[in-house]
């Protein structure tokens, strides 16, 4: 059997409807923004795998230091045990993240370090309400949230996840969760009295800041949601950053927060941590979060941990990345993808049945007038396989057609991406 007939055989894949579903590309290897499969034929890799990578494919310098730290140290139970990556990657995060934070507590993805948040925020709550082991007074356990958001796929990840054809087979078993919209001019002060009225029960507020990445893109107002955030604290409800996607460069900044003045107490990240290597979950929190958690009182510990927890291959890769970052000028890459991002969005905004173009960063999206603009409309399969046919891998959720292309991308490979978009659309 060829590789494909084995898939089909043998494998159940993510997202992916298994009856007619198209044959997957077999991949044999990647360099840079390059994908080539098993006949040489090559992509360009206009998503970044899924949000993930970020230095580009099969990078020397990590693939060095994960080969080193295999040869050292490949695993070790990380409770009664450290190593230098998790401490240095630790150090190194608590120096560059947006805020003051003091603690990193490690997991495996996306959805855990969300996971994590979550959990933190309730028994943060929970630990304040424990007077002794028989007495609790009133905590706060609600978690906000905003309509549209995607926190990952796991069943706290998904219960602050808006409800979606993601959610719709879950409903009956999800956390009850206060949904707000993203804040404009028009519904900011409505959405203001909404958690006035609920705040002694909220725990935590949950928010992708400026851009909903698998809710298609959406991007929103900065000082707007500033203007929340600091109204959301004054009401001493937790903020938790899901930088999961937006982390490391994405927006412009290092951090999507950093475009804002309040500060989030918890932050989450993912994806591009070790530059879409290894797999790698963080959540950091504040003094005053982690403090809730120090007691005599053994019910007041975080009862949490993975198998893979501060993964030492995935430390050091994540390590490496934070190294690029420091050797190379990414940021002049990031700011050039941005400032010809600009320049394509002036010209798609002339054309017909195209709406809502927009740019942050190396994020540029748009939606095509077919169909609803649901996660379901099948333009998104047409497009994937026109892409592909022209070289260029593109995934769009519904109609919803964006780029978020590596850093490394170079002008050539990206004038090449912009040309087949055009044709595309
Ligand atoms: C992708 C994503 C997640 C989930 O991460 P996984 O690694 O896929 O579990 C959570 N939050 C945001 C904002 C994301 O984009």
């Amino acid at each position: 059997m060829n590789l494909i007939d084995r898939d089909r055989s043998f494998v159940w894949h993510p997202f992916t409807q298994q009856k007619n579903m198209i044959a997957p590309i077999a991949v044999a290897k990647a360099k840079g923004s390059l994908l080539f499969d098993e006949n040489n034929n090559s992509y360009i890799d206009a998503i970044s795998s899924w949000w993930v990578n970020i230095h580009g494919h099969a990078n020397e310098y990590i693939a060095q230091k994960i080969y080193e730290q295999a040869l050292t140290l490949e695993h070790i139970i990380f409770a009664g045990f450290t190593h230098e990556p998790a401490v240095t990657l630790a150090e190194r995060l608590l120096k560059i993240l947006p805020g003051s934070f003091s603690k990193i507590f490690y997991s495996d993805d996306g959805s855990t370090s969300t996971e994590v948040a979550i959990k933190m925020a309730i028994q943060y709550w929970w630990n304040q309400s424990l007077v002794n082991s028989e007495q609790l007074t009133v905590s706060r356990n609600k978690i906000l949230a905003f309509t549209n958001a995607y926190h990952g796929d796991t069943f706290g990840a998904m219960s602050v996840s808006d409800r979606s054809v993601f959610t719709l087979a879950f409903h009956d078993v999800l956390m009850e969760v206060i949904f707000i919209d993203t804040p404009d001019e028009a519904n900011i002060n409505p959405i203001k009295e909404e958690i006035a009225q609920h705040a002694d029960s909220i725990a935590a507020f949950i928010y992708e800041p400026l851009v909903q990445g698998a809710g298609g893109m959406k991007m929103y107002n900065a000082t707007l949601l500033d203007e929340l955030l600091h109204f959301i604290k004054e009401k001493n409800i937790i903020c938790i950053a899901d930088e999961v996607m937006t982390g490391f460069g994405r927006t412009g900044k290092m951090f999507a927060s950093e475009h804002l003045q309040t500060k989030p107490d918890i932050v989450c990240l993912s994806k591009g941590l070790t530059g879409g290597t290894m797999a790698l979950g963080v959540t950091a929190c504040t003094e005053n979060i982690y403090n809730a958690f120090v007691n005599d009182d053994a019910l007041k510990t975080f009862f949490h941990g993975h198998s893979f927890t501060a993964n030492p291959l995935s430390c050091a890769a994540a390590n490496a990345s934070l190294d690029l970052f420091e050797k190379n000028n990414v940021f002049e890459n990031i700011h050039h993808i941005e400032q010809k991002n600009i320049a394509l969005a002036q010209q798609l905004r002339q054309l017909n049945g195209i709406k809502n173009v927009r740019v942050l960063g190396t994020i540029l999206a748009f939606e095509i007038e077919q169909g609803d603009d649901v996660y379901l409309n099948s333009i998104s399969q047409t497009i994937i396989q026109k892409a592909l046919d022209k070289n260029v891998y593109l995934r769009p959720l519904g109609n919803t057609v964006y780029i978020m292309p590596p850093y490394c991308i170079t002008d050539e490979e990206l004038d090449k991406v912009y040309a087949v978009l055009l044709e595309c659309i």
